[in-house]
């Protein structure tokens, strides 16, 4: 599981470990991963944990399961549209602390002013604070509740039309009218302005 996750994403780090325990919390208390959209996740990040949620618990971003919310919190919540079970899974901030070390080698990596040697120690205190993650207590990593499911719609199919100016065909329901004359998003925003 731990392997296969780390295949998909490209590198281990605490955030991908993070997705795995939640995953695991899900397929013990919501059930097997999604084949279709059984369940549905929303998730409040696009980070790391993500793509280990997404491989693992079958919801996915393609299928229209996965729903995300651009509101920058470590939550998750999942839903079984068949036993009408959700849970929200919020991870706490303490669990990821990590030492004044570690902290100054993430930013010079990340604007990369880091040293090869600098660089080496970073990924081994990465990978160690992983494991530190993959290992921790259930309640030390996360809060867990039992919520009332929210109606989520399941994916539909829409018809297309195409754009007046790029002439590429866009799903009905993000057409956006000018004159009368339907437009792409991109072709909207470049003629008026607005953005999306
Ligand atoms: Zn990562
Ligand atoms: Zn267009």
């Amino acid at each position: 599981m731990i392997e296969n996750a780390i295949r998909f994403h490209g590198h281990q780090c605490p955030g991908l470990a993070a997705g795995i325990r939640v995953s695991e919390v899900v397929l013990r208390e919501l059930g097997k991963p999604a084949r279709d959209e059984e369940m549905v996740a929303i998730v409040e990040n696009s980070s790391c944990g993500v793509d280990a949620i997404q491989l693992l618990t079958g919801c996915t971003f393609g299928k229209g399961n996965l729903i995300f919310r651009d509101y920058g919190k470590s939550v998750y919540t999942f839903i079984n549209r068949e036993t009408n079970k959700a849970l929200r899974i919020s991870l706490n901030k303490e669990a990821f602390d990590t030492d004044e070390e570690h902290r100054t080698l993430f930013a010079k990596v990340r604007n990369k002013t880091a040293t090869e040697a600098e660089r080496d120690i970073f990924t081994q205190k990465h990978i160690k604070k992983s494991y530190e993650i993959l290992d921790l207590p259930e309640d030390k990593l996360m809060t867990i509740k039992q919520v009332e499911p929210e109606p989520v719609q399941k994916a539909r199919i829409h018809e297309s039309l195409d754009c007046v100016v790029c002439n590429e065909p866009v799903m009905e329901t993000r057409v956006k009218l000018l004159d009368g004359d339907t437009h792409c998003i991109p072709c909207f925003e470049k003629l008026t302005g607005n953005k999306f």
